[in-house]
């Protein structure tokens, strides 16, 4: 899968891009990161890609010509199946069920905006679709790109070292995970909790599925009310 971040920081994407998962991921030619700086594509040798915005008011707003140049040369990173997204706080709110439907591309182009945003124009004509990260404002859009990035990389086949990591993480089937826990047994008094030291593993699984559902119904009782199902029982 390709991932085009269209950014005017693009150190931050290679940063992210080279390190766990999505660096071994990217190792492995399961994913194509790159990236395109509008900055390259101004008008003028300076490099502008920024301006006041017209009827007044604070700050700045990406220009459409760097944009729209800049867009462009990503789309044409990939023959395949290409979305464009502009990450967005006034965006579809993205979660766990929109990284298969994301997934299914074959490329993704994600433009991240600075300042007080972009061009309304550009987002009229140049952008598929927006992707919001949550009810909060970030500085810029790399981060949210990142998430997107990595929270679809997991999902790749042979991303994970064990696939079963995935189908058990939160949200997967609409359950928080359980609680994990790893040596020693005891640290400062406070002990494993038995169960999983049984080797029983009908036992670890039913209080695997116990804790996540008591979980959800605790923090996230609106997962359940959307029909987040517990998996079957493995011991009956
Ligand atoms: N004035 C804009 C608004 O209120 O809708 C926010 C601009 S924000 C300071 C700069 C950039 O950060 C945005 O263009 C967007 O790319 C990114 N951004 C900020 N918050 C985001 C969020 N919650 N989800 C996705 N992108 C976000």
């Amino acid at each position: 899968m390709q991932f085009t971040v269209v950014t005017l920081f693009p150190e931050l994407i290679d940063a992210f891009g080279d390190v766990g998962i999505v660096g071994r991921s990217r190792a492995r030619g399961l994913v194509d990161i790159a990236t395109v700086n509008p900055r390259d594509f101004a008008a003028d040798r300076r490099g502008t890609v920024d301006d006041a915005p017209y009827g007044g008011g604070p700050g700045m707003v990406m220009m459409v010509t760097p944009l729209r140049r800049a867009i462009a040369a990503a789309r044409a990173r990939s023959g395949g199946r290409t979305l464009v997204a502009y990450l967005s706080p006034q965006g579809r709110r993205f979660e766990q069920a929109l990284v298969a439907e994301l997934a299914a591309y074959d490329h993704l182009v994600l433009l991240a905006g600075r300042y007080e945003g972009i061009d309304e124009r550009v987002i009229e004509r140049d952008v598929d679709c927006e992707l919001s990260v949550g009810d909060f404002i970030v500085s810029g859009g790399e981060v949210p790109a990142m998430l997107v990035i990595d929270a679809i990389t997991r999902t790749l086949p042979g991303a994970l070292g064990d696939a079963r990591s995935a189908v058990e993480d939160s949200f997967s089937d609409g359950l928080l995970d359980h609680p994990h826990y790893t040596r020693p047994e005891v640290v400062d008094g406070d002990a494993v909790p038995p169960v999983l030291l049984s080797g029983d593993h009908g036992a670890i699984a039913a209080w695997r599925r116990d804790q996540r559902l008591a979980r959800t119904r605790a923090r996230r009782p609106d997962l359940l009310a959307a029909g987040g199902k517990p998996e079957p029982d493995p011991v009956g």
